[in-house]
């Protein structure tokens, strides 16, 4: 489950309006790839997320997820007011660090995102329109979430295209605390 428009820099970034209630839609179980594949002929961009994986209907664990985007496609369908889906739900567009165990609160969670060593992307709790748990309560108001299931909360300013070679490298941290990492090389 993904939720858009979740922190303000970001809404603002792609011209959209900060959202009254959560901006969710669905990636299927077959988008979640190892592989990070650029794909030249589509505009596609990363966006990197704080992730929780659900157990029993609560935030269980948290990893770093990246949400692909074919971002020219998604503007088409947004201007036709149609789904998402073709843009965001396709084969190999989301992608995740180890989850770990949510020990603390999520308050002082936030992540990082470095492309090729530079930081494009950071951001975190404290700064989301909808706080990890309201996701989940309006979420569950009307999906049922099985355990593994997985929340991707949103990305903060920074996305951008990315081509084979570009190595990403994705953290999520407590505080200071780093609590799980991925890096993929784009093929
Ligand atoms: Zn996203």
């Amino acid at each position: 489950m993904c939720v858009g428009r979740n922190y303000a820099d970001h809404a603002k970034e792609l011209g959209n309006q900060i959202p009254s209630e959560p901006v969710l839609f669905l990636k299927p179980n077959s988008a979640i790839s190892g592989e990070l594949r650029s794909n030249p002929a589509e505009n596609l961009q990363f966006e990197g997320e704080i992730s929780f994986v659900v157990r029993e209907g609560a935030l269980a664990g948290v990893g770093f997820g990246l949400d692909l985007t074919k971002r020219d496609l998604q503007r088409l369908l947004k201007e036709k007011g149609l789904p998402w889906e073709r843009a965001k739900a396709f084969d190999g567009s989301a992608i995740f660090s180890e989850f770990v165990r949510l020990e603390g609160g999520v308050s002082d969670l936030r992540m990082t995102l470095d492309v090729n060593g530079e930081t494009v992307q950071r951001g975190g709790c404290e700064d989301m329109i909808f706080q990890p748990q309201a996701l989940l309560d309006e979420i569950a108001a009307t999906f049922t979430l099985a355990d593994g299931d997985i929340v991707m909360t949103g990305t903060p300013a920074g996305v951008d295209s990315f081509a084979a070679g570009d190595r990403l490298m994705g953290r999520v941290f407590d505080g200071t605390k780093l609590l799980s990492e991925g890096c993929w090389t784009a093929i």
